[in-house]
Formats: C-alpha cells, structure tokens, sequence
C-alpha cells in the first residue's frame, strides 16, 4: 500500500499525505475552455439525407419510378407527375418520422453517458463524466467505469478490467505511481485508462488525457451503449411482410395478366399491377413498429425508465416475476441514524435526513465528542470507515443541510458523527488512511487503516454478524473485555429487536496498533423511510397476475419489515436467508418458489441461482441489481434493470432498463408502458392488413368479376397516402390503456395474431373490399357513368378505413362505446386524411389529376352508407357480447 503525492499540479494540495483537495471551479473551467469536453468521437447525429434517401431504397419505389419514366416516355406526363408527386409525399412522411425516431434513440444514447467522482473545490463532487478536464484529481471505486485515462495517486486493492482495450479478460492489479507523467500508453499499472471498469478496491487518480486524447478514444469513435438490434415482433413482422408482399406480387401479376388477356392496354394493366402491389404491400411495417416502440421509448424516459435495448420495451410486457431490491427500490434510500447501542446502553439520535440538527442522547442526556471512549470511538469509525462526504450547503433556500455525496448509509454516519460533535473534515486529516478493505456484498463489511501520530488504527463497520465474528474483545466503560458468550447474546437481541422496527443495524469494532485482535464497540440502527408509491404498484403487480419478490442484501427482520409495508410479504409466504438458501437442493427451491417472497442476507450469486430458477419454471424475469457483483444475475435476467442514482456503472453496462430515480413504482410502470406498445402494435398490425386485403380485394375481385378497372393507379396510390401513413403511426401513439393491467402476462411465444385478430383481420378486409365493389355497382347500375362510380369507389374505400381506424382502438368494444375522440393525434391524423379526400373529390385541379367528379348528395350518402356497413355490422354483434 503506497500514497503518492508529488503531485506537480497547480491545484492546491491539503497538507498531510494523501489529502488531496483537487482542483477549484476556477481551474476546472479554465481547463475546460483548453481542452474541451471529455467525450470520445463527436456525438452520432441522426443523418437526416441519408435516411431520406433510404425512402428510395424500396424496390417497389424503384419500379414505381421506372413505371413513371416509362410512362413520360410514352406521352402519359400527367399521369407520371402524379405517381412521382405521390411517391415523393411518401418519402417525405416516412422521412419525418424515421427522422425522429433515429433522433430519439440517439438523444437516448446521450442519456447513457456515466458520471464521475471528482475532487473540486476540497469536496468530492458528482458531476457528468464528460466535464471531467486534466489534472482533475477523480475517485473511482468498485463497479465505477473510470471516465478518462488518470495516473493513480493511491489505491487500495484495486483492480480493473481493461478488457475493452486489451482483449485480455482477466482483471489487472493497480498500485499507485509516484511522479506524474502524461504519458497514457496502454499497460502500465500506474494508470486507469477512460472506458474501463473497476472491478475491485478504489483509488484516487489525476486526470492525464481526456476525451479523443485517451486510449479507447483513439481505437474507437464507435462505443454506443444502446443496442438497436431487431427486435423479435420487428422479425416476425418483417417475415410476415414477406410472406403478404410474395402473395401480393402472385395476385399482382394474375390482375395484369387477367386483364392483358380480356384486352385492356398491356401499359395500363402493368401501372395497375405495380400499383396495387404498392397500395398492398405492408412494406412499411417493422419501421412503424421500430417508430411506435422508439415513442414509447420516449414516454417511459419520461416517467424515468431509461431503455437501453430496444428488444426489451417487448419483453417487459411478459414479466411473470419480478425481483427487486431493497434499499432505494422499496425504500427511499434516505438513511438516518435513529440509535446506538453501546456499552450496554440504548441512545436515541434525533434529526432527519439530511439535516444538519439533532444531537445523541440517553435518558434526556445529551452525549457530546469527548463524553466516552466508546462512543468515541464509534464516530471515528464512522468518519473514518467511510468513502462518502458531507458539507454544509450553501444554497440560502437549503440552509441548514448537509449535501451528500456518496453511499447513503455512510452518509447517514457521517451526518450521525457530526451531531455527535465529531468534526468531520479535522478527523480525516489527523488519520489519513494507509489501507482499505473495501465493502463487498459477500464479506457485509469494510475496513481501513488509518495513521495517527505514528501509530495505525484499524476500523471496522459492517453487519453484526460479519464483525462480531472478527472480533474478541469488547469495549466496556472504557476497558477492553474478553467478548463473551453473554455479551453475543444481548447484542443479537439488540439486532433482532432493532431490524424487526425495520432498520439497518451496523457493527462497529477497532484494532488497535500493534493488536492482532479487534475489539468490539457497538451498534447503530438507522431508518430508511419505505416508498409510499412502492405498495400501489406491488398491488398494481398482482392484480396484472405479476409476483414481486424481494431479494435483499439486509437482514432477515428489516426485509421482512419492508416487505410487509410494501404488501410484498403476506401471512403464509416463507421468507428464507442465504444461509438456508445455500441448504436447499434446486428440487426444494423450485418447488417452494412459488411461496418464498422474500429472500434476505443474499449474495450476488444467490441472486443468479434464483434468476436462473425462476427461468427454468418458465417465468419470464425482470431483475433488479446495483452492486458490481449483480451484473450477471441482471445479465442473466430476461430483462435486467439497473439503478441510475445508487447503481454501478458496470451493472447499468449489462442492464436492459435504467431505472433513473432506482424506484419500484418507475419499474412496474414501465411493464406497463411494455404491455400497452404491444397492444398498439397490434392495433396499427390490424389496421394495417385489414386495410391492405381490402385494397387488393376491390381491385382483384373488380377483374375477376368483368368489372371495369374500379380504382385507376393514382387513385390506389391516393389511398394508400392517405390511410396508411399518418393514421397508423399515430395508433402506435395511443395512451396506453390501464386495462392493460388487468390480465396475465402475455406468453412470449404467444403468436402476434392470437385472440381472433387473424380472423378479425381477414373478416374486415373482405368487407371493405365487398363494400367498395357494391358501392362502385350500384352507382354504376343507377346510371351515373364510370368516372363517378370510381370516384364513390375511392370515397367508400377512404372512409372504411378511416372509420376502421377508430374501430382499432380495441378488440372488444364496438365503435359506440369506444372513446373515439381519446387520441387527439388520431383525431388530427384522421381530419388531415378527410381533407385530402375531400379535395381530391371537389378541388377542380386535383380532380383532373386524380380522375373524379364531385358528388352529389345520393351518391355521397351510397358511399357513406357502404363505408358504415361493416362497422355497424359489427357494433349490432359485439351488443351481444359486450357487458
Ligand atoms: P438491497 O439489496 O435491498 O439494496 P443491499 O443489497 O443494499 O440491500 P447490501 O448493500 O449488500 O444490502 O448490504 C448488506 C449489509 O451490509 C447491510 O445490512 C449492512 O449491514 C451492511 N452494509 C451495507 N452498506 C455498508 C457499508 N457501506 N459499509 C459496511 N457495511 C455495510
């Protein structure tokens, strides 16, 4: 264990070894007006002519062209111009919202970005790692992704994983350099270099290169931490559009064919075939899913949920099971000391939070620094034993409190030492620390070694279970006593009495210099207020048939505690600890599964053991986990979630979701959001196919029956402008509906068409299709020319879908009792295609170019009357079934 402080920096350095104060704001921003922002290539931008050119890319765009060229070429300029217009609106629509998508994830990308420990202005800040400058003195520990490359100034037991730079996977030991020099090349053991991850120890390390300048910032301008794979529905779909576009091209190629052989035009029959295989084919399909999940992407970011794989928006709507924390999940993670028990003695500890107020008292007595050895003794482990930081704020409106920065537990010491009167900052300073044994879920403790005068203090602080067996003596009235079987047995009463009110209970013990044995002190219990939003969505969670299971790191009591309170324990469910975990075979787990809601004093490996058997009972499972340990369980998980605020970067790298506020509620309201974007993609699926059937059928049905070519090219391709772009995508935009939570999960093998949606489909389809042709004969039969049975034609089929749209909006209720004006952007998609409609039918100009006539009144009402024919079929027999 060495220190180095030969810092030749011009950052004011605190006397004593190792006490750096790093840089002020002054120096920081001067630097960063040098130097720039620590981030690796410029930020990937959307790129908006690229994406406009991909509208191109189609192949059926492409024969839609050379059909216009074509069609110049053979003198029909009115009927090119109108093609091209129309594939270009197209474009233009699928541009814009392509545009904001990639705008969308991208901004998402952003939001990944880590943030660093620094020390600035004498107190170690939390701040974006991309305002990290040199000479920046940073703190990095255990799980942190170390921000740029930094020359150690000391370190304890550290170890990183430079496998993104080297390749090797095994992590490399560190140990501090003693002079500084800027030179960052890969593999030296006096440096952390900016992407790696810290798997052990922590260290202290001053900043030699930033941004481009570090060595993951030469080997990559790439590094994007969202991965935006297809998902499984995009691939099913994108399948499915295949499969209907090979049919469409067979009917396609029938039409032509079927009408070359009656004697139409060979040109004219190729256009229509083109045509209809454009209006048919749902080629836009897996891009409105990618838009609808990238919407519902941004809606759960704002309710704090951040999405960092694009699949797992899908899986989370067929959580079976979902296992949370604890600390900060369920409870709020504000710790405050409320007790101490030492030297047989209870004393209460007033105050809140992060008020500076409150003092230590037994019997009405208030106990000051000086008044005991013990209790001492204990506030110098908590000021000692600690990697967080407290400091008065200095915001006017926040007067009066501590600004905390770091493990909320060990603040919750800090600011319980300072009404004890310890001063914090002096005590650090006289016994810098020579070593550190930093805290791991498996071991529940941590120690140092600190130096004062010459001689090192050890200082302990962990669970009761974890230091009482490290220690044999104990401190009473000043003297240390053997620890004796009877001391145990108080002590472990105190514990249980404490963690069964619900609070965190921590040991605290010393070894003093030269001492091979450690001596036992005392305990502290503190609180941790619970969520009062965490009970309605673990009750939100049955109710949508989901279980919630606590995995906790904590002892069995205070679990149990806050389990109740949330409604995750009820009377009869079986609460177990690591121990009786480690005694159980898989057979006894799994079958008590079912029944266990809560599992305490559990190591990251537990963790993976019960995430694998849950898998294996075929439940679909999200996880949460913030330690660096709990990144393969949260990796292991179907969907892993990860905390923003407590969470290690490592274990958010592996995570799926980022709960950014670490809150239960964020997380059961995100399987919410999953469900409902599943439903809405099966809402603009179903309107989408149905419309396409009904398109394709009109035409085809029209040839096959010796009818004249119903709808000319323009006209399908009007249609297809006006249904298929923007009231589709704004179904995909639907709120979702809180229904949602009413049934069991989805099966994530269940297939997309299950419940009757395939019939469903095909039965509306059909009936737009017969409904088109009917209106189309009868105008024709009552005498009104050719050019107004087309232009009713249009009309009838326009409306049907327009009217489908709002049918789409759920599966079981009819159009009556849907709340049809719910989606203001459906509404206002629907009005922009009415519009279209009605000019293309009354606006002279646009009559020419699309071949209609305006209406009169009868024909009007036939064509209405045969648009509302299908949706008030099925709202009379849905009367039958719906309550
Ligand atoms: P949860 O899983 O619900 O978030 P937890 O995982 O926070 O709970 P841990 O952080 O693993 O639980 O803590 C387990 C035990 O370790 C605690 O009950 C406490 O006794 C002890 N402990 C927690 N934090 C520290 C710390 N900073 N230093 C020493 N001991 C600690």
């Amino acid at each position: 264990m060495q220190e180095n402080n030969m810092l030749e920096t011009d950052a004011p350095v605190k006397p004593g070894k190792g006490a750096v104060c790093g840089l002020t704001s002054e120096q920081a921003a001067e630097r960063a007006a040098r130097s720039g922002k620590n981030e690796l290539a410029a930020q990937k931008k959307a790129r908006p002519l690229r994406i406009f050119l991909g509208q191109f890319r189609d192949i059926m765009v492409i024969i839609l062209i050379i059909a216009a060229a074509v069609s110049v070429f053979l003198g029909e300029i009115t009927d090119a111009l109108t093609v091209l217009i129309i594939v270009l609106l197209d474009a233009l629509l699928g541009f814009f919202q392509e545009y904001r998508t990639e705008k969308t994830l991208f901004a998402l990308q952003k939001m990944t970005a880590s943030s660093a420990r620094v020390w600035r202005d004498g107190h170690l800040c939390t701040i974006p790692s991309e305002d990290v400058v040199p000479d920046d003195i940073i703190s990095v520990s255990a799980g942190d992704k170390v921000p740029a490359d930094a020359f150690l100034i000391s370190a304890r037991s550290l170890l990183a994983d430079e496998s993104i730079l080297t390749g090797e996977s095994a992590a490399v030991g560190k140990s501090p350099g003693y002079n500084f020099d800027s030179d960052n090349r890969i593999g030296r053991d006096d440096y952390i270099y900016g992407g790696t991850l810290i798997v052990r120890g922590s260290g202290e390390a001053r900043v030699a290169a930033i941004g481009k300048d570090t060595q993951v910032g030469r080997i990559s301008g790439m590094l994007s931490d969202i991965t935006d794979e297809e998902t499984p529905l995009q691939k099913r779909l994108a399948e499915l559009g295949r499969v209907i576009a090979v049919i469409c091209i067979v009917i396609c190629a029938a039409v032509s064919a079927a009408g070359i052989i009656r004697g139409e035009p060979v040109f004219d029959m190729l256009m229509t075939g083109i045509t209809i295989a454009i209006a048919a084919i749902p080629e836009g399909l897996p891009a409105a899913v990618t838009i609808a999940l990238a919407l519902a992407v941004r809606r759960m970011l704002k309710r704090k949920a951040l999405v960092r794989r694009l699949r797992s928006v899908e899986t989370l709507g067929c959580t079976s099971v979902i296992c949370t924390d604890k600390t900060g999940t369920i409870t709020e993670n504000r710790m405050t000391v409320t007790e101490i028990f030492a030297d047989g003695r209870s004393y209460s500890v007033s105050g809140t939070g992060s008020r500076m107020s409150g003092e230590w008292s037994c019997d009405g007595i208030k106990q000051s620094a000086g008044g005991s050895m013990v209790l001492d003794l204990m506030a110098e482990d908590m000021v000692l034993c600690s990697n967080a930081d407290i400091y008065p704020d200095t915001d006017p409106q926040r007067a009066g409190e501590w600004v905390m920065s770091g493990d909320p537990t060990e603040s919750a010491l800090l600011a319980a030492a300072a009404k004890y009167g310890a001063d914090i900052a002096l005590t650090r300073q006289k016994n810098p620390r020579r070593d550190e044994v930093p805290f791991e879920s498996e071991t529940r403790r941590m120690s140092v070694v600190c130096e004062h005068n010459g001689a090192l203090t050890g200082y302990t602080k962990g669970a009761y279970d974890s230091v009482s067996g490290m220690c044999r003596y104990m401190m009473h009235d000043g003297k240390k006593l053997p620890f004796t079987e009877s001391d145990k047995k108080v002590l472990s009463a105190e514990c249980d009495r404490m963690s069964a009110a619900g609070l965190r209970v921590l040991a605290f013990a010393v070894r003093q210099d030269g001492e091979k044995d450690m001596i036992f002190l005392g305990l502290c219990g503190m609180t941790d207020p619970p969520r009062p939003e965490a009970r309605k969505a673990v009750s939100l969670c049955r109710q949508a048939h989901i279980r919630t299971v606590m995995i906790t790191g904590d002892h069995k009591n205070t679990a149990a505690a806050a389990a109740r309170s949330a409604g995750i324990y009820h009377s009869g469910d079986i609460i177990v600890d690591g121990e009786e975990l480690a005694a159980m075979s898989d057979e006894e787990l799994s079958a008590k599964l079912g029944s266990i809601s809560v599992y305490a004093r559990v190591t990251p490996s537990d963790k993976l053991r019960i995430v694998r058997m849950f898998k294996k009972s075929g439940s679909i499972v999200t996880m949460t986990g913030d330690g660096v340990n709990d990144a393969p369980a949260v990796r292991e998980a179907d969907i892993g979630v990860a905390m923003g605020l407590t969470g290690t970067d490592v274990t958010r790298l592996a995570a799926d979701m980022v709960l950014l506020d670490d809150n239960f509620a964020t997380l059961v309201s995100a399987v919410e959001q999953g469900r409902g974007i599943y439903a809405n993609i099966r809402k603009f699926v179903r309107y989408l196919l149905s419309c396409n059937i009904g398109e394709v059928l009109t035409m085809f049905l029209g040839i096959v029956m010796g009818m004249p070519m119903v709808l000319l090219p323009p006209q399908i391709l009007l249609v297809n402008l006006v249904t298929d772009g923007l009231p589709a995508v704004a179904l995909g935009a639907e709120p979702v509906d809180p229904d949602c939570m009413k049934a069991p999960p989805r099966r994530p093998d269940e297939s997309f068409f299950s419940g009757g949606l395939a019939s469903m489909i095909i039965f509306r389809g059909i009936m737009i299709g017969l409904c088109t042709l009917g209106c189309f004969s009868v105008i024709i039969g009552a005498g009104y020319g050719l050019t107004a049975a087309r232009t009713a034609a249009l009309v009838t089929l326009v409306m049907s879908q327009l009217i489908h749209v709002f049918e789409c909006k759920s599966e079981k209720k009819s159009i009556f009792t849907i709340p049809v004006f719910g989606n203001p952007k459906l509404v206002g998609a629907v009005l922009i295609s009415l519009a279209v409609l009605v000019l293309a039918v009354y606006f002279p100009p646009l009559q020419g170019i699309f071949s209609t006539v305006a209406l009169g009144e009868r024909e009007l009402a036939v064509s209405l009357g045969f648009a509302a024919a299908a949706p008030l079929i099925r709202a009379f027999a849905l009367m039958f079934t719906e309550k």
